[in-house]
C-alpha cells in the first residue's frame, strides 16, 4: 500500500501527517510555521527527504494557482504568497502536489465522513478565517485557480473591513475573529471563543447576544451556499465546530425560511465527523486521485 507525506500549512501551526492509499493517519505532528520562506522551506525539505513516501502534498491556505503553480494569495501567511513553493523546494525524485486547504478538507469528509456518501456536499471550514469546498459526484469542484472562496462573499453591504480588501465578507462575521468582536461588542470585554463559550456556561447575556449574533450570519452564508449550489449535504468543520451546540440548533431554525423554497429539506445539514484531519485526510485522497490521473 502507497504512503503519502501530508502538510496541512496554518498560519500558526504546520500539521504533517503520514496516510495510507485509505488515507488513514499513520503519523501526526505539529511544529509552529517558520514565518522566514528560506526556513520553512528548509524544514519541509528536511522531513521530506527523511520520510520514505509515494507522494506529498502540500494544503495552502489562500488562492493556490494549479496552472502557475503559485500561491496566489494568503492574507494570514504573507511569508509565502506570491511563491511557487513545489519549484522552490527543488526535489526531483518525489511527487509534489498542492491544492487549497478547505477544499482538500472538502474531500477527506466527502470520502471518510459519510457511512453512505451523499451525490454532493459542501464543506465549510471555520476558524481564522471561512473556507469552503465542493465536492460533486465524488470529485473536487476545482478550476485552474482555487475555487468556492466563500469567506469573502458578501454578507453584509458596507459591513466590517476584511484583510481581503472588502468589506462585509462572510469572514468577518463567522470566523473566531468575528465572535470575539461580537462579544467585545456586547461585554467591552475581548475574549477567545472557548472562553465565551465558558461565559455562556456560566449564563453571561452577551456571550449569549454573541453566539446568536454568529449564527445568525452563519445561517445567512449557509442559505446562500445552498441557494446556488443545492448540495446534498452541508458539513460545519473548522476549529469552531467544536462550539456548535452554542450556536448551530438556532442555526438549522433559521435557515427554514433563509433557503430558496424548491430546495428546502434538501441539503441533510450537520456538524463534520473529520474535525481538525480533514485537511490531512483530503491529502492524502488528492495524491492518490493525482497520481492516477
Ligand atoms: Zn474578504
Amino acid at each position: 500500500m502507497k504512503k503519502y507525506l501530508v502538510f496541512d500549512i496554518g498560519a500558526t501551526n504546520i500539521k504533517r501527517g503520514v496516510l495510507n492509499s485509505e488515507a488513514d493517519i499513520l503519523e501526526k505532528e505539529a511544529s509552529p510555521t517558520p514565518q522566514d520562506y528560506k526556513v520553512f522551506l528548509n524544514v519541509l525539505r528536511e522531513d521530506i527527504s527523511k520520510t520514505p513516501c509515494d507522494a506529498v502534498v502540500l494544503a495552502l491556505p489562500g488562492v493556490y494557482s494549479s496552472k502557475s503553480g503559485k500561491l496566489l494569495y494568503a492574507p494570514n501567511l504573507k511569508g509565502i504568497t506570491g511563491r511557487t513553493v513545489i519549484n522552490d523546494l527543488s526535489i526531483r525524485d518525489k511527487h509534489i502536489f498542492a491544492e487549497n486547504d478547505a477544499n482538500l478538507a472538502a474531500l477527506g469528509e466527502y470520502h471518510k465522513g459519510f457511512a453512505q456518501k451523499p451525490q454532493s456536499l459542501f464543506h465549510l471550514t471555520l476558524g481564522t478565517g471561512v473556507g469552503g469546498g465542493y465536492i460533486s459526484g465524488g470529485k473536487l469542484f476545482s478550476g485552474e485557480t482555487t475555487l468556492m472562496q466563500v469567506g469573502h462573499i458578501t454578507l453584509v453591504a458596507d459591513g466590517r473591513h476584511c484583510n481581503c480588501g472588502k468589506r462585509g465578507c462572510f469572514e468577518k462575521y463567522c470566523s473566531s475573529g468575528a465572535l470575539t468582536t461580537f462579544y467585545l461588542e456586547g461585554s467591552g470585554n475581548a475574549l477567545s471563543p472557548t472562553e465565551i463559550a465558558q461565559k455562556a456556561d456560566e449564563g453571561d447575556f452577551a456571550a449569549f447576544a454573541a453566539f446568536e449574533m454568529f449564527g445568525l450570519h452563519l445561517a445567512h452564508g449557509i442559505a446562500s451556499i445552498i441557494n446556488i449550489l443545492n448540495p446534498s449535504a452541508v458539513r460545519i468543520g473548522g476549529g469552531l465546530s467544536e462550539l456548535a451546540k452554542y450556536y448551530f440548533p438556532s442555526v438549522l431554525e433559521l435557515l427554514g425560511d433563509m433557503i430558496f423554497e424548491p430546495y428546502r429539506g434538501g441539503a441533510e445539514i450537520s456538524t463534520a465527523v473529520l474535525k481538525n484531519d480533514a485537511a490531512l485526510t483530503g491529502g492524502a485522497i488528492w495524491a492518490e486521485e493525482c497520481l492516477n490521473c
